[in-house]
């Protein structure tokens, strides 16, 4: 749960996401920390353009018109073991090879990184389902998101 004593946060905290996330750190300084900021489509960009640049961050729950993000570790989705990831990796890429190395547009990958940044299983930069990396198989035209149902599709 966000910790009661900076929830909700400020409407400025949407508006800088990145000074508001350091202070709530600096306060919670070790212990990890979650927040929530309204889930406005207007603020989205803002959230995206955070999380890209601090994936440490993950989106744990949308609700109530409220985005929830947290840094605490047991906040986030693990991750198959390194086993399976080889595995499910070893498969998307033998399938991409065999459909001809499709490729996606800039348009359409910043679409799909835009649904795995805020995703409650993103894992820093892997995809807590699959254990791939989602900025390599969102770029895979024939690729589909694995979460039922998909985030994002070919
Ligand atoms: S690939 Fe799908 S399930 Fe995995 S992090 Fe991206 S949006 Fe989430």
């Amino acid at each position: 749960m966000p910790c009661p004593g900076c929830n909700p946060a400020p409407a400025s905290a949407a508006a800088n996401l990145p000074a508001f996330a350091a202070a709530m750190e600096a306060e919670h300084a070790g212990a990890g920390v979650a927040f929530q900021i309204p889930d406005d489509p207007s603020i989205l960009p803002a959230v995206y353009s955070f999380l890209m640049e601090h994936r440490e961050w993950v989106v744990i729950e949308r609700a109530n018109g409220r985005l929830t993000l947290s840094r605490r570790d047991e906040d986030r989705t693990r991750p198959p073991g390194a086993l399976m990831k080889a595995l499910n990796f070893s498969r998307a890429a033998i399938a991409h090879a065999a459909n001809g190395s499709p490729r996606v547009s800039l348009e359409v990958w910043e679409a799909r990184m835009q649904a795995c940044m805020i995703c409650p299983n993103r894992f820093f930069d892997q995809c807590g389902l699959c254990g791939c990396y989602c900025a390599v198989k969102a770029s895979w035209a024939d690729q589909v998101c694995p979460d039922d149902p998909p985030r994002w599709s070919s």
